[in-house]
């Protein structure tokens, strides 16, 4: 039967205590259970976040402008924060959204409003390696643009002539990855760069989960190649804080080489409606003020330090989770990540029956289509989960290899 609002409403307890008892068939993401959507700092950091979002419960982002000037300063900060990270020139611009799709489409909106509306007859197009994020073919579809995905090298990075071969006169964007979120690793973005430059293209960096990473590991001494607006030819970067900027969700940012590029992705409504001229910069109308006070927060809890050392501790684990993965027969890693985002194989058992024996043991499993392997965005909840994750792995890599019957998983996000 439907449900209906309830005629006896819940008392508060009633409504908690029935949020923890659904709460039960969740996945044990604390005990790193997950190997995806959920990320997390220090109890303290994550404490003083979760105070800001609740002090901006009630805000509404939206109304950053004329009512609520704390929340356009907190929006200021957060992107002056993200262009200084990311080697901006002093009229670089940006704005925070709800998550890396919306910086996407946002970006994608500008590009195409930078190349004029009706310049052509014929129907645009975006050019992109096919591991760029499928927030790309959504943000195409969404603005009647073509999407041509072009395979990548053998090292899993984009392969910058391939790109170019797929570009024509109709091409709006380039992409490339930082890195890109199935094979953890760093897109040629200099060479890229070059490319778009010499044609006049528009190239957009996609670093949405390794934007608040990737600054840090470069300082402690990870060989980062140049993937930011230290790279002439990169025009817009997205960056999501909810990733591994810690802040709670939803969180993104988009930024952009100038000003002049980023006014290109609002929308503005100057007459039309009865009440006036409406305008946006980004997707969303209503926005939490939580979600910006959060973020504002934890940018400034962990300050350059906090993210230093967060990025030592995350980069600690991934490389044991490695050193584990490499040490049990027939696995190896595909690849060579560089930031977070691993994955792994197996010579003979087939990586699908491994991941629903996985499922049995209580372990969500990200997993990879080609080739077929498990996948990991790993974050500081999987420190603890290592020994129990690595003797699981073992001993379900062992289950098939003698011939489980276990159904084989396909991949799914
Ligand atoms: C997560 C991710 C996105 C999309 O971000 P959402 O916040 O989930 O919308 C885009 N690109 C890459 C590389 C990502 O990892």
């Amino acid at each position: 039967m439907r449900k209906i609002l309830p005629e006896t409403p819940l008392s508060p307890t009633a409504v908690l205590d029935t949020l923890q008892k659904m709460s039960a068939d969740d996945i044990d993401w604390r005990r790193g259970r997950t190997p995806l959507y959920v990320f997390k700092t220090s109890g303290e950091v994550q404490q003083t976040a979760r105070a800001a979002f609740n002090m901006y419960f009630d805000e509404n982002a939206l109304g950053a402008r004329r009512a609520f000037a704390s929340i356009q300063r907190m929006e200021a900060d957060i992107v002056d924060i993200g262009l200084s990270l990311f080697n901006a020139p002093a009229e670089g611009a940006g704005f925070v959204t709800t998550g890396g799709t919306e910086s996407i489409i946002c970006a994608v909106k500008a590009a195409r409003t930078a190349s004029g509306e009706g310049k052509s007859e014929r129907r645009r197009n975006l050019v992109v390696p096919e591991t760029a994020h499928p927030a790309f073919r959504k943000a195409a579809e969404l603005l009647c643009l073509e999407e041509r995905r072009v395979p990548v090298a053998a090292d899993y990075k984009a392969d910058p002539a391939a790109l170019a071969d797929a570009c024509d006169d109709d091409t709006i964007m380039i992409v490339a990855s930082a890195p890109c979120f199935p094979y953890g690793v760093i897109d040629p973005i200099g060479e890229i760069g070059d490319f778009a430059r010499s044609r006049g293209l528009w190239l957009h960096v996609d670093a949405c989960v390794g934007g608040y990473l990737a600054p840090f590991a470069r300082e402690l001494g990870r060989d980062i190649p140049p993937f930011d607006f230290a790279v002439p030819g990169v025009i817009s970067i997205s960056a999501d804080l909810h990733k591994y900027g810690y802040t709670p969700k939803p969180a993104s940012t988009i930024f952009y080489r100038s000003a002049d590029f980023a006014k290109l992705q609002r929308f503005d409504y100057p007459d039309c409606w009865p009440s006036g001229f409406y305008g946006t910069a980004t997707i969303a109308g209503s926005r939490p003020g939580g979600a910006v006070a959060g973020a504002w927060a934890t940018l400034h809890s962990l300050g350059h330090p906090g993210y230093l050392s967060a990025t030592k501790e995350l980069l600690d684990i991934v490389d044991g989770y490695i050193a584990g993965l490499k040490a049990i027969p027939g696995i190896s890693i595909v690849g060579d990540p560089q930031l977070a985002n691993i994955a792994f194989t197996h010579s003979d058992a087939d990586m699908g029956r491994v991941a629903t024996l996985l499922s049995e043991r209580g372990w969500l499993s990200g997993m990879l289509s080609r080739p077929k392997a498990l996948h990991l965005m790993m974050s500081f909840v999987h420190g603890i989960a290592r020994e129990d994750y690595l003797r699981d792995v073992r001993e379900c890599v062992a289950e098939v290899l003698r011939g489980s019957a276990a159904k084989s998983q396909e991949a799914i996000y």
